[in-house]
Formats: C-alpha cells, sequence, structure tokens
C-alpha cells in the first residue's frame, strides 16, 4: 500500500547533483515550497570529505573498493555496479553505466572541467546536417552561463577563440613544470593550449574561501572552494526554509491525475522498504539523463500506456556519450628533476580546446584534449609500477632511488570529443528483470560509427605527436581499427546524455525549448536529458545554465498562475 504524504508541495525534484541542486536553489530561492528526493544518503564535502587524509592513514594505502571504485578517498558513493540496482545490455553492447548514490550525485567527485557550449554546437543542423539543431540558440543560454560563472565561480583566461566562448573567470593557477613542458610541444605543433577552466574558486566568493591547492578536488573540498551542489547549491536553499529534503528515496515513477497532469512521484523510502507518494504541483526531473528516463518509461497508465511524456516514443532515445581515448608516455628530460612546488587544484591547470577544421579531416565535429601528470600524493598503484622504467625495479635503496628518480616523469592526454547521436544507442525498460524492489531496469543499446572511430583514431595519432615532440616514448603500442583505435566503450566516460530530447515538435522530442515535457504541461526534465547533441566540451557547466533557465520559466509560469 502506498502512504500519501500531505502537504501538497509546489515543486518536487528528483535528483539532487548538478542538475536538482540549481533548480531547487533557483526555486527555493524564488519562494517556492519545493521538496527533494535523492535516492542516496546525506552527504557534504564541508563535513564528510578526506581532502587532507594521507594514503598511509589507509591500510589499503587508497585503493579502490567496490563501493569506491576510483580510490578508497573519493567522494563518490556508487559505482558501475550496485548492488541490487542492475541494469543489462542488449546482446552485443558495451555500455557501462557509472551511478552516484549520494546527495549531489557525481558533482561530489566530478572534474570541475566547466566548458560553456558555443554558437555552432546548438546549430549543427545547420552546419553538417548529422543532427538536429537545437530549439535554443547560445544566445538564448549566454546570460544564464554568464549567471552560473557568478554564482559558483570558475577560473580560465579570456582567449577569444571560435566556437569556445569565454565566461567570467577568476585568475588561472600557473601551469606546472610538465605542463609548461606539455605547452611547449603544442606550440611547435600548433595545437592551441591554454590554461584549464575549472569550476574552483582562486579568490573569495561570498561566504566561500579560495582554493588552497591540496590537489584533492576528487576527495570533495571541505573548504567549499571547488564546486558541489550540496555545499554550494543545496546548503543555501536549505537556508532559505522552502526546501524540504527527503534522502534514501528512490523514485520509481511519476503520479498522474486523469487529466493527464503530474499529481508527484511515488518512491520507496530506502529506509523501511516502504512505498511513500509525495503530492507537487509540479514534477522536475533531474536523476541523470539515463535515470530520468527511466522513471518516465516506468511511469505507465491507462492514460500513458508507453510511459509518461513518450506519445512520441521517444524517450530513451538518441543517448550519447562523450568519446574518449587516452595515451601516456615516458619523459627522459623530466627524470631526476630538481624538487619543485608542484601544488596546484586537482585538476589540469592547462587543455586543448577543439583547435582544427572538419574540412580538412575524415570525422566530423572536434575533441579536446585534457592533460595529465606530476607529482600526485603517492599512493597504491603509484607510477603504474616501476619496472615499465628503464632498468626499474629491484630492492631497497635502488628501488627507493629510482622511485625518486622517475617520480614526475611522466605524462599523458585524454582526447573527449563528441558523439553524433544515431538511432541504435538507446535505452528501454527490459521485460525480464527489476531491481532490489521491483522497479523495471533499463536495457541498452550502442553503436558507435565510423564518425567516432576516425575521430578517435585522429586523437591516438595526436597525442603520440605530442609525446614525440617532448622527446619521450609512449607506453603503449597504436590501437588496431579491430580495437576501435582504443576508443572507450559507451558510458565509461561517464557524460551520458539524450533520452527525453529537447525539440518544437512534438512528434519528435519530448520536451520543449524550456524542457518542459510536451505532453503534460506541469512536468519538466533539468538534466542531461533533453540535449540534442554533445559537443567538444564536457556536458555540467550547461546542464547548469539550462536547469537554471527551466527553474525561472517554473517561476514566472507560477507567477501568472499557470502551473
Ligand atoms: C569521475 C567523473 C568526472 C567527471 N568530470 C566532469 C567534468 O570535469 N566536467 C563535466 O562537465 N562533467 C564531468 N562529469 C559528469 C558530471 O558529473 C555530470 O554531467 C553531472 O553530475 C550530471 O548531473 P545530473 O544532475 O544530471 O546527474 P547526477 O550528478 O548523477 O545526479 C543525479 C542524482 O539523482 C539521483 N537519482 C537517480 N535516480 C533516482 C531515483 N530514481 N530517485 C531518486 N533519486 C535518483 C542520484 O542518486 C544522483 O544523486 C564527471 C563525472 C564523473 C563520474
Ligand atoms: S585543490 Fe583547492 S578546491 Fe580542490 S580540494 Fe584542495 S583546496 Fe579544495
Amino acid at each position: 500500500m502506498i502512504r500519501v504524504q500531505r502537504p501538497e508541495y509546489d515543486v518536487c525534484i528528483v535528483g539532487s547533483g548538478a542538475g536538482g541542486g540549481m533548480a531547487a536553489y533557483q526555486l527555493s530561492q524564488a519562494g517556492a515550497k519545493v521538496v527533494m528526493l535523492e535516492a542516496g544518503p546525506e552527504w557534504y564535502a564541508t563535513r564528510n570529505s578526506a581532502m587532507l587524509k594521507w594514503s598511509y592513514d589507509s591500510p589499503r594505502r587508497g585503493a579502490s573498493t567496490p563501493q569506491r571504485p576510483f580510490g578508497e578517498f573519493d567522494a563518490c558513493d556508487g559505482g558501475w555496479e550496485i548492488e541490487g540496482e542492475p541494469y543489462t545490455t542488449a546482446p552485443g553492447t558495451q555500455f557501462r553505466w557509472w551511478r552516484a548514490r549520494m546527495l549531489g550525485g557525481r558533482t561530489n567527485h566530478w572534474g570541475r572541467i566547466s566548458l560553456r557550449f558555443g554558437p555552432d554546437d546548438f546549430r549543427r543542423g545547420d552546419l553538417d546536417g548529422l543532427s538536429p539543431n537545437w530549439p535554443i540558440t547560445y544566445d538564448d543560454v549566454r546570460p544564464y552561463y554568464d549567471r552560473v560563472d557568478r554564482l559558483i565561480g570558475l577560473f580560465g583566461s579570456v582567449e577569444n577563440l571560435p566556437n569556445e566562448p569565454d565566461g567570467i573567470f577568476m585568475p588561472p593557477p600557473k601551469p606546472r613544470c610538465y605542463e609548461l613542458l606539455v605547452k611547449r610541444a603544442c606550440d611547435n605543433l600548433d595545437i592551441t593550449c591554454i590554461p584549464s577552466r575549472l569550476s574552483i574558486i582562486t579568490q573569495s566568493l561570498g561566504s566561500r574561501v579560495a582554493c588552497h591547492y591540496c590537489g584533492q578536488c576528487n576527495r570533495g573540498c571541505g573548504a567549499n572552494a571547488n564546486f558541489s551542489s550540496p555545499s554550494v547549491l543545496i546548503a543555501p536553499a536549505l537556508e532559505t526554509g522552502n526546501l524540504t529534503l527527503l534522502t534514501n528515496a528512490m523514485v520509481r515513477e511519476v503520479t498522474v491525475d486523469d487529466a493527464g497532469r503530474a499529481t508527484g512521484v511515488s518512491y520507496i523510502d530506502r529506509n523501511t522498504g516502504q512505498d511513500e507518494h509525495v503530492r507537487a504541483r509540479t514534477v522536475v526531473l533531474a536523476a541523470s539523463a539515463c535515470s530520468s528516463a527511466r522513471i518516465l518509461l516506468n511511469s505507465k497508465s491507462s492514460r500513458f500506456p508507453d510511459g509518461v511524456a513518450n506519445s512520441s516514443g521517444t524517450v530513451g532515445k538518441w543517448l550519447t556519450d562523450t568519446t574518449g581515448t587516452s595515451v601516456s608516455g615516458f619523459i627522459p628530460q623530466m627524470v631526476d628533476h630538481v624538487p619543485h612546488n608542484e601544488d596546484g587544484v586537482g585538476g589540469m591547470h592547462v587543455y586543448m580546446p577543439w583547435w582544427l577544421d572538419n574540412r580538412k579531416l575524415d570525422f566530423p565535429r572536434g575533441y579536446h584534449i585534457e592533460v595529465w601528470g606530476g607529482l600526485g600524493m603517492p599512493g597504491y598503484g603509484f607510477m603504474g609500477g616501476i619496472q615499465r622504467y628503464p632498468g626499474g625495479g629491484g630492492y631497497g635503496k635502488a628501488l627507493k632511488d629510482d622511485y625518486r628518480r622517475y617520480y614526475g616523469a611522466t605524462v599523458g592526454f585524454s582526447g573527449r570529443g563528441e558523439m553524433i547521436p544515431n538511432d541504435d544507442s538507446y535505452c528501454e525498460i527490459d521485460p525480464d528483470t527489476t531491481d532490489r524492489w521491483g522497479i523495471p531496469v533499463l536495457r541498452f543499446h550502442w553503436q558507435f560509427t565510423d564518425h567516432e572511430y576516425n575521430q578517435v583514431r585522429h586523437m591516438q595519432q595526436t597525442f603520440r605527436s605530442i609525446i614525440d615532440a617532448m622527446g619521450g616514448e609512449v607506453w603503449s603500442p597504436m590501437p588496431s581499427r579491430e580495437r576501435g583505435y582504443g576508443i572507450a566503450a559507451g558510458g565509461t566516460i561517464i557524460h551520458e546524455l539524450g533520452g527525453t530530447r529537447m525539440g518544437d515538435d512534438a512528434s519528435n522530442s519530448v520536451v520543449d525549448a524550456y524542457c518542459r515535457a510536451h505532453d503534460v504541461p506541469n512536468l519538466f526534465v533539468a538534466d542531461g536529458g533533453p540535449f540534442v547533441s554533445q559537443a567538444d566540451k564536457n556536458p555540467t557547466w550547461t546542464i547548469l545554465a539550462l536547469s537554471m533557465r527551466t527553474a525561472d520559466r517554473i517561476t514566472e509560469l507560477r507567477n501568472q498562475g499557470a502551473l
């Protein structure tokens, strides 16, 4: 039996990551009575971060555990596999689905690379016709990017590059030694290399203090100097007195009345196993792109037999992930370096935005390059095995000397590129599998095409040429076509977008230009689901800007009495 809760809230938000946190912040500031449901427990970096722990504080030296696949100190409860919460893949599909189960979702440990999409990214239909235009332009989103920049804060540099809009930046940190060498090699190869753009504050912002360069951002920042949804958005939203937080609340479906309007959501209280229901005048799904699609597809009724907001039959369709591949190498000129201070933020200080012209290439769209290396805190798996270095290994003093000589003499490059949406990459409900609460799970279908394979081959060749220009040796051979040139499987870059596509035509899209469901006037989606296409940029800054825009629209409609 489902217990119906009172009172009725103005807005119910499902999920507390980037999209949910921003919607809660905006709507509670605007005076709406908001309830937020989050499947995981409470977690605040300011209280729970392992920021200043040493590797030797742990018997595992920080090695990963099943609950923390990215290392024991990493600020994410969840992972590729969650007990009792399976997903399935169609035969022949390689897809992995990362889920964070905690207040703030993946924003607690994300990389904080905070890039705006550019004007071209919203009008790819006009430019190459391989995916539709968005129903909005860069100019529609620009004011929200500006507001997100001011509210959350990020560093970067004004560069005036095409399709790489500048933001309102704090000063960036200086490049580290190995990053200067990377930049020199890139300058020689005509590859644009500029200061990175990360949502880490290098100057104080309101009550938040500036970063002190401990380099541990993925553990969550105890000083609140980087962006995470709980500390930067949800905590101030709670201070308004307008936000009610329900954690350990696993949402099953959106409920609707006879007129086809959303009435709230039903959920399982994970503490008691009891089915519950919250009532709300407006529902905002921000459970992450695939989870929101799952909730909609599972919300079946006589009025919506194929799931809520799915009259077009496109819920779950046109899923994309960022393309990715990595190459690392050994740089002899960095052996036996002079000890120096490489403190900095927990992430790269330089990066390479897309710099080439597709008319001269055999693939559409582009990629950016992320840089890694340097003198990170030694922990489990440190340096990837000393035996790989020339003459490295052995015992006692010689072994210690080798570690000192080779410490910091490695660099790596990861490409992050644009996948084109295709009809063969989508999710649907698996008719045979349910999770521990009896909720049907997602089944994924995935296919890359030559657009992605050719792009990733270009990444591999480029990274090898940079290492070569640095006088280095690449650790691995060039992957073959049979191995997809080393392309990461779908989902593994953890930038999944689509599934509730935005569009003007209700027959082939799920939500309108404000992320409001075509079929249900008081239902909105505020995560990466509405994205029409990817970009050669990471998506979260755009999720934040669009969620803010959607929240403003809800406030406007509420003020008009239309919700
Ligand atoms: C290691 C890592 C590094 C990354 N680095 C970057 C980066 O540098 N730049 C960038 O732009 N992006 C990055 N990303 C991606 C970024 O984290 C996501 O784009 C962003 O967090 C998406 O926000 P969201 O609100 O859609 O989803 P999430 O942050 O995943 O939040 C969704 C929340 O909804 C909850 N939820 C799900 N289903 C339900 C349900 N049924 N009921 C109730 N609650 C539910 C989840 O528990 C979760 O807390 C990275 C991701 C990872 C994992
Ligand atoms: S590097 Fe800066 S932002 Fe990151 S955890 Fe340390 S103090 Fe916080």
